[in-house]
């Protein structure tokens, strides 16, 4: 754009910080100085990332031996996990770690809420860009391609964008891997967060995702927004291996607390 209509158009409508809303000085500066500093995961200036097991296969949750409540770190100096038999083809490693970029409280919530229903979908691409960083150090050489965990084609109307599919986008372009479009939604399910526990989320997403040809023998990162319970993650990914994925590793732009 040229400079002085951009310069205008600052003055006009001051940018303002995605998580805090004070307002910065340029368009270039999404994020400002004291939430770099105080984001949580962030503190500091160092990304640090959460990883955790939070899905097993239904199948293998009373498995002798399993720690369902385990959690591993990516740093790949954690104690091996007992892993448990697994049906043909399921990777139970790959389809369970899932890494956060931030924990889901404060500025980040507000910032998440406001890239949600307040229609602006830019900020998905300053959120994905934190998410491109945590996932080039947590998850980099495991995978080939980039997907999400779509709305359904109503919802998606509705809200006109897809909030994942854009963090999806900026993450596949920035750390330069095809974006493949591997579920549908098809059908719509009670919004996640009326419902407070993960017993009533599981029922609510199961079968709610047809799996595309495309994702097949495709190593995929699966991109969300906000990790809860889990629910809708841990079915996306089961119905991406069942559906010929060779492998899904997760990550989300931030972590609730909703275990
Ligand atoms: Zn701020």
């Amino acid at each position: 754009m040229i400079r002085p209509l951009r310069f205008l158009i600052d003055l006009l409508f001051p940018p303002k910080c995605c998580f805090c809303g004070k307002i910065v000085f340029t368009h270039r500066d999404d994020v400002c100085p004291a939430c770099w500093d105080t984001l949580p995961e962030l503190s500091g200036g160092e990304r640090r990332l959460d990883a955790m097991q939070k899905w097993q296969p239904p199948a293998q949750r009373a498995a002798p031996g399993f720690d369902a409540g385990a959690t591993q770190p990516l740093d790949g100096a954690a104690t091996p996990s007992p892993t448990p038999a697994l049906p043909d083809g399921m990777q139970l490693e790959a389809a369970v770690r899932c890494v956060s970029a931030l924990r889901y409280e404060g500025g980040v919530r507000r910032g998440f809420l406001r890239y949600k229903f307040s229609g602006d979908y830019w900020l998905g691409e300053v959120f994905g860009e934190i998410m491109a960083g945590v996932i080039f150090e947590a998850l980099d050489g495991e995978f080939d391609a980039v997907t999400w965990a779509p709305l359904s084609s109503r919802r998606r109307r509705k809200r006109g964008y897809d909030q994942a599919k854009i963090l999806a986008e900026t993450v596949a372009e920035r750390l330069g891997f095809p974006l493949v479009p591997t579920l549908i939604k098809k059908r719509d399910t009670a919004a996640n967060s009326s419902l407070t526990s993960a017993a009533d989320r599981a029922p609510n997403v199961s079968g709610a995702y047809d799996v595309l040809p495309d994702a097949a023998n495709l190593r995929l990162l699966l991109i969300d927004d906000i990790l809860t319970t889990g629910a809708t993650l841990s079915e996306c990914a089961r119905a991406l291996i069942d559906g010929g994925a060779e492998s899904v590793v997760c990550a989300v732009f931030a972590e609730a607390d909703g275990t």
